[in-house]
């Protein structure tokens, strides 16, 4: 599969980012809601009518970028003059990532933030020097790779220094090297999820790293976030695949990872993983890959309600019978699955709330998982359903974001957030996130699954839809802080996979507590000492 591509603001001196600015993905896989949803809307949430439509890229106001003529000519010693812009139409497509706040500021006709300036290095040598500029021009630095982040951890914020740079990641794009004895790959910290798939494809080799934003997300990103795929029953999250990563911070070149395993004190590795830039910028990762699978086989089941689904998830995975993917709709989310069905081409409605396994590997392997996976889950109480709604599911589970943009357009306001807890605190924690939603937003629709599951818990993934309203961008600020503090408050963690950035950063503290807060500090002040890197971000 190949990145998608799409035209964007005109008169970019740069290769864009592939995605629009102003919306998710690529603009012609994005769908109209149907009359009957939209009446579904006014019906269910009391949706007034549609959004007013947002400015065009020509009619957008960027605050005036603050880079100096001095700045640009330092930075272009860097990088080169082709390789650097502070055009606008450069600036806005690296103005922020893809959260519903986001998009919703994209919309905006007062004036909006961007960083001052677009610098697209092509080698570790480049970027030292360009970090080496900015510490001594005062200039932030917020590493840029797929541009998804969903919680403001691309906002171009200067932290006090004189201006802020994007700092794309684009050119490093390269299957540098593949250990098929080993089964280890490394690779360019800028290529995004098709891109690095379809390198490892033409020698037999995958990844299965398959995040919704796998389509644009990259590498580094994944490393940077600490990722979660769809495939983590089989593959793990993206932190359990990397073997080494190089950084290149302010202070200096950090190659990590000499050996599969090492007693050779703390894993350095995972002090990067995670960092969200704030403490350097990952260059290349290197990846255990495994051979393309010869065999898949799906298979959909139906429980009578989530806490018997739950059950059902935790007996499969403390028994380890090995699906590659396993998750579990609520009741509310099957049913609007039904809904939606036509609109993204996902798993078809049942009742109850519906499971979905693949399972991946020879031919062997898959069919003696699969029948131990069965069985768990039919004594658990599942209904099979048949492969077709996990085949559905499959085949539609990159195209949900589309609809936010859809739902944004027909007056209604839709976001995601995310977390994680230990089996016995599931319960507890889905009511206590659901009742400040709802709480905070009257009348909201609240979707929850269980997608990622560990032997000691599992991940839960809320999604809020309601109606738009005047000023969203506050009301959804005032929703996400009840989330965040009942999520907290009921022993989860802020976030189980899409990491820190702006938004979660008030409750970083209560997450790690002060001593954890100054251990990050020194960490930033000694591979960091200006300051330059990703400021107001993941750190408190
Ligand atoms: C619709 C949608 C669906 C999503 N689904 C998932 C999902 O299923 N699972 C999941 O885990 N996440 C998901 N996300 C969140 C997001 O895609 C991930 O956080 C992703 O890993 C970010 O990768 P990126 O390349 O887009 O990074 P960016 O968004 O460009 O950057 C994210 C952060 O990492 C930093 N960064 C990026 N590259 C580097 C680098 N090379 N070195 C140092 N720092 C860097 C940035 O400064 C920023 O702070 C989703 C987001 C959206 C919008």
């Amino acid at each position: 599969m190949a990145p998608e591509t799409q035209a964007g603001p005109a008169n970019a001196a740069l290769p864009l980012p592939p995605m629009k600015w102003n919306a998710w993905g690529d603009p012609a896989l994005a769908k109209e809601l149907s009359a009957d949803i939209k009446g579904l809307l006014v019906a269910a949430l009391g949706v007034t009518g549609d959004a007013a439509p947002g400015p065009s890229a020509e009619e957008v106001l960027l605050r005036p970028s603050r880079i100096t003529a001095e700045d640009l000519k330092a930075l272009a010693a860097a990088v080169g003059e082709a390789h650097i812009s502070a055009a606008d139409a450069d600036r806005l497509p690296r103005a922020g990532g893809k959260s519903t706040p986001d998009l919703l500021r994209r919309r905006s006709r007062e004036p909006q933030d961007a960083p001052d300036a677009v610098v697209v290095p092509g080698s570790e040598q480049e970027i030292a020097a360009v970090l080496a500029v900015c510490a001594e021009h005062r200039i932030a630095v917020v590493p840029f790779g797929g541009g998804t982040s969903v919680v403001g951890g691309l906002d171009p914020e200067r932290g006090g220094l004189q201006a802020v740079v994007s700092l794309d990641l684009r050119r490093f794009d390269q299957l540098l090297d593949l250990d098929e004895t080993s089964g280890e790959a490394v690779l360019g910290a800028g290529l995004t999820g098709p891109a690095a798939e379809a390198l490892l494809a033409e020698h037999g080799w995958e990844l299965g790293h398959y995040p919704q934003s796998f389509r644009f997300a990259t590498i580094g990103g994944f490393a940077a976030t600490r990722s979660s795929g769809q495939d983590s029953a089989g593959y793990g999250r993206f932190d359990e695949m990397v073997r080494g990563l190089r950084v290149v911070t302010p202070a200096g070149v950090l190659d990590l990872g000499r050996a599969p395993a090492s007693a050779a004190g703390p894993d350095l590795r995972q002090l990067f993983l995670g960092s969200e830039g704030t403490l350097g910028v990952i260059t290349a990762v290197r990846l255990r890959v495994h051979p393309l699978p010869a065999v898949k086989a799906y298979e959909a089941w139906s429980f009578p309600d989530f806490a018997t689904g739950t059950a059902a998830l935790r007996a499969v995975e403390q028994q380890g019978t090995g699906p590659t993917v396993i998750r579990l709709s609520d009741e509310a989310e099957t049913m609007i699955n039904l809904a939606m069905t036509e609109q993204i081409g996902g798993a078809p409605a049942v009742s109850g709330c519906l499971a979905v396994t693949v399972f991946e590997g020879s031919a062997e392997q898959v069919a003696a998982r699969h029948d131990l996976t069965r069985e768990v889950l039919l004594a658990a109480g599942g209904t099979s359903l048949g492969e077709e709604p996990a085949r559905a599911w499959e085949h539609g589970r990159f195209n949900a974001p589309y609809l936010r943009d859809s739902l944004l357009n027909a007056g209604a306001l839709c976001e995601t957030l995310e977390t994680a807890a230990g089996w016995s605190a599931l319960p507890h924690l889905r009511t206590a996130v659901t009742e400040a939603l709802t709480g905070a937003l009257p009348g909201a629709l609240v979707l929850c699954h269980i997608s990622h599951v560990y032997p000691t818990g599992a991940s839960l993934y809320f999604t809020v839809v309601s109606a738009l309203g005047e000023d969203p961008l506050s009301r959804w600020g005032v929703a996400k802080r009840a989330a965040g503090d009942a999520i907290l408050g009921a022993g989860g963690t802020i976030s189980h996979h899409h990491a820190v950035g702006a938004d979660h950063r008030p409750w970083m503290t209560e997450e790690i507590g002060d001593l954890g807060v100054r251990i990050l500090r020194a960490v930033k002040a000694e591979l960091d000492p200006a300051g330059i890197l990703n400021p107001g971000k993941l750190i408190p």
